[in-house]
């Protein structure tokens, strides 16, 4: 009886399989290739259809550093259409992580361009003193929404827990091959905060972190100012009471684009309302990850923890090294001095 189970379970899933691909292929004239593990490979459209072909060369040694995950908005075959249509703006991904969407199950991942190529996925972008991200970064998509507003209520998907096992196994795989570091594993909301939202709030970063080791996280003696200091050592302390300077330091020290706030021609208004988007990515991926009902507002001393604390365990080292001259200055990173508070 198991045994029978067994086979009809297989049989079920190479249904599911072919079916897919039929149907990826009807509704967008794509060819997968089945690279096993719920794994497909988009194949190349013949020469008289080559500008469907969205690849692009990186820079020349240019190497792949970074990951930046998104969310389609679309479905699975309007994301694949898109990203092969040849229209301009050019638009395309790595890969494609599918959620299960009527018949299409979730957590099937199809690689659209591979990784030494560039695709066209956060433009214009800037992190870490870099901008244009697609030179060296892998973008993922995430089928699904991402977030619906209602008058002023935003409300957010919860992501598939198949498509999140899925990525979780491709993440690690490419952390692996291209040597990723955990602090750039990135958002879109946080390479371009002032006009992307994706992935949401509701993104499961910590589960990534705890159950996968995916990522920037704090473990469970990391979560107050004591234990950071214990384990790391401090090159300058966390103020006691929430200090906007303070906090707004941390978020350049952790590679926002926070440039705007030295444009002597924007008003007051207009930079508060960017750092609120600088606040919102932040809160997203880190201090405020899984609450859905706190996506904006007034920064308090538990997001200046987080920033400060995840500032400290991933990216302090490489400033030291830097002041005891051990190697060049860290891209976009401001002298550690001008915070001793
Ligand atoms: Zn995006």
């Amino acid at each position: 009886m198991l045994n029978i189970n067994f086979l009809c379970f297989l049989c079920f899933c190479a249904a599911v399989n072919a079916d897919f691909k039929q149907t990826v292929y009807t509704k967008t004239g794509i060819t997968l290739k089945d690279l096993g593990e719920k794994q497909y490979q988009f194949v190349p459209f013949e020469e008289r259809q080559s500008h469907r072909n969205h690849y692009f060369m990186r820079p020349e040694g240019q190497a792949v550093t970074t990951i930046i995950l998104h969310d389609t908005v679309g479905t699975v075959f309007s994301t694949l259409n898109r990203f092969s249509d040849g229209k301009e703006p050019a638009l395309n991904a790595h890969y494609v992580v599918t959620r299960k969407e009527g018949v299409v199950p979730g957590g099937l991942v199809i690689e659209m361009v591979p990784p030494p190529l560039m695709a066209q996925h956060a433009w214009p972008s800037w992190f870490r003193g870099k901008d244009d991200a697609n030179q060296y970064a892998i973008g993922i998509e995430l089928v699904g929404k991402g977030f619906v507003d209602q008058g002023r209520k935003r409300s957010f998907y919860v992501y598939d827990s198949g498509q999140i096992k899925a990525l979780a196994v491709l993440l690690a795989r490419l952390v692996k091959e291209y040597a990723i570091r955990p602090e750039n594993i990135l958002s879109h909301g946080d390479v371009s905060p002032q006009r992307k939202y994706d992935v949401t709030i509701l993104f499961p970063w910590r589960e990534l972190y705890e159950k996968y080791g995916l990522g920037m996280g704090l473990d469970g003696d990391e979560r107050t100012k004591m234990g950071i200091m214990k384990k790391y050592g401090v090159p300058f302390a966390l103020p006691e009471k929430f200090n906007e300077m303070f906090f707004h330091k941390m978020l350049t020290l952790l590679g926002y684009d926070t440039r705007f706030a030295d444009d002597h021609d924007a008003s007051a208004g207009e930079k508060r309302a960017k750092w609120a988007n600088v606040y919102q990515a932040f809160y997203a991926h880190y201090s405020r990850n899984g609450q859905e009902t706190r996506w904006r507002g007034k920064p308090d001393q538990r997001d200046q923890f987080w920033a400060w604390a995840l500032w400290v365990k991933y990216c302090a080292k490489d400033l030291q090294k830097e002041s005891r001259g051990e190697n060049g200055p860290a891209q976009g990173s401001v002298p550690v001095g001008e915070f001793m508070i």
